[in-house]
């Protein structure tokens, strides 16, 4: 089989006596949501920062298409073609939804836009912009200031610059989290298709999208991976439903 797009092996961090992560290994293929779940303080966190860069493990791997970058910083990561999303906001507010696209592609051309003053007379980086836009179910607000958006509406926006980068896969922490249900619903379409460009490795609270969404799913309980299978085998998982779906399920 080929490499996983994405993959932990035994990741182990400990905050004192605490594992945050106790040989955590999972893994993201293609055209697939791996959901990871489980309760406040499980360790998601954790996992999500070690995997982008932001955290060094005790011990462990962590590998982008077969290549361990476990040494390697957060720019080298996503230059490698991890796209993290919903935590940094980078929007310009005083700019339009498809300035901020083009600017999320002139960064990804390593260029200036104090250079290109004409850039969105530019179809090299228009073109990108509006492919990512669209992506992201934001084509009929172009014209809008960033500030003028609802706030499902700059998740989508951030998408899609995160989209301009071409990741070959995507890392969501919470992308429903403050939404509202129209949000929500927008967002799982958004996330339903999305995956077809890069698989997404979501973590999740909202428990009606990660079963609506996700291929697989890992539930982390006290830093450890109680169980992986697809949403079905979660939902019928006994000690899944012991230590936390309960009555979810
Ligand atoms: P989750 O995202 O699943 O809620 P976290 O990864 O944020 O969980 O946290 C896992 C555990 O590690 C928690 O008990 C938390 O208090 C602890 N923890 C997280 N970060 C730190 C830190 N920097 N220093 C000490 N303890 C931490
Ligand atoms: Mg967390």
């Amino acid at each position: 089989m080929a490499d996983p797009i994405l993959e932990t092996r035994k990741l182990t961090k400990r905050f004192g006596a605490l594992a945050a992560n106790e040989d955590v290994s999972i893994d993201l293929r293609s055209n697939e949501i791996h959901a990871i779940i489980g309760p406040n303080g499980a360790g998601k966190s954790t996992l999500i920062k070690q995997i982008c860069g932001g955290l060094k493990p005790d011990s462990g791997d962590v590998l982008i298409s077969g290549e361990t970058v476990t040494a390697h910083n957060t720019q080298q990561r996503s230059a490698r073609g991890l796209g993290r999303t919903f935590q940094i906001s980078a929007l310009a507010m005083q700019d339009s939804v498809l300035e901020n696209a083009v600017l999320g592609v002139i960064g990804r051309l390593g260029k200036r836009l104090s250079l290109f003053s004409n850039a969105l007379k530019n179809s090299e980086f228009v073109e990108p912009a509006l492919k990512a836009l669209e992506q992201a179910g934001l084509e009929k607000q172009l014209d809008y200031k960033a500030s003028e958006l609802s706030h499902g509406e700059r998740r989508q926006l951030e998408l899609a610059i995160a989209l301009t980068l071409s990741p070959k896969a995507f890392i969501m922490d919470e992308p429903m989290a403050g939404l509202g249900a129209g949000g929500t619903k927008q967002m799982t379409e958004v996330l339903s298709e999305l995956r077809f460009q890069a698989p997404i490795l979501l973590v999740e609270h909202d428990m009606d999208a990660v079963f609506a969404l996700a291929d697989r799913i890992s539930v982390l309980v006290y830093g450890r991976v109680i169980a992986c299978g697809t949403v079905d085998e979660i939902r019928n998982d006994p000690a899944v439903r012991e230590a936390y779906l309960g009555n979810a399920a």
